[in-house]
């Protein structure tokens, strides 16, 4: 339901939790965070309220880095429980995917996964993502990204972090909303321009069909096929 990415100088997961906050107000039923700390994955995830994943990571803090992602889910496929909020994760542990709508075609993908040797850990439709980016990197998780929303059918945000490309967060969109913040030696993304406004007011628009390599200094985005696409600047000039 709420989806927020990040890539700069802070700790990634103060802005998520933060610009996760800022989204509550859509509803959701569990929240969830990824980090990459020393090029390494990390995540944790709850059913309920925020509140719930900040006391678990009270409880169970963390490794600090400077990019991360989260996620708010509001379920279509599988219960609201632990295991099925985001983020989902490959086998290996390598990447992580959180996700806003629905894979239509998740059912025969993760028939054929299954069948490649891939465990699923969740009834999602989402968890199949995670398993196919693995499949496809390469060492540039956007020509994955890429590669991965071609065999995809149906509505979706996605945003994944992986340790193998780990100063990059990366974002898909397909009839589902996407918005990139422009920070100086910072970038954010989100489902809504409200998660991030407390930082930087430059938008971007990320249209339909289009993946977005987000670093620390610079923004890429092309379309699925991988041609350069040069985003819609706007200044974000209302309140939040
Ligand atoms: N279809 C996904 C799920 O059920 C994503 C739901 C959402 O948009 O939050 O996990």
């Amino acid at each position: 339901c709420g989806i927020v990415g990040y890539v700069g100088e802070k700790p990634a997961l103060d802005v998520v939790l933060e610009g996760l906050r800022r989204l509550e107000y859509r509803g959701y039923d569990s929240a969830g965070v990824a980090v990459l700390a020393d090029g390494k994955l990390a995540t944790e995830k709850r059913a309920g309220k925020i509140t719930n994943l900040e006391k678990t990571l009270t409880e169970h803090p963390l490794p600090s880095g400077m990019v991360g992602m989260g996620h708010t889910r509001w379920a279509t496929h599988g219960a609201p429980n632990d295991r099925n909020a985001h983020p989902h994760l490959d086998n290996d542990g390598q990447v992580a995917v959180v996700h806003n709508g629905i894979i239509e075609n998740f059912a025969r993908l993760r028939a054929d996964l299954e069948k490649r040797g891939h465990e699923m850990r969740s009834d999602t439709d989402t968890e199949v993502v995670a398993h196919l980016l693995a499949e496809e990197f390469e060492g540039s998780l956007a020509e994955a990204m890429r590669r991965v929303c071609r065999k995809l059918d149906g509505a979706f945000t996605l945003v994944a972090i992986h340790a193998g490309d780990p100063d990059v967060v990366v974002a898909a969109r397909r009839n589902s909303p996407l918005v990139v913040g422009r920070g100086a030696g910072e970038n954010f993304l989100a489902s809504d321009v409200a998660a991030f406004i407390s930082h930087t007011r430059n938008a971007m628009e990320i249209a339909d069909g289009q993946v977005v390599e987000l670093r620390r200094d610079s923004i890429t985005v092309t379309d699925f096929d991988g041609n350069p696409v040069t985003p819609k600047e706007y200044y974000v000039d209302w309140d939040a």
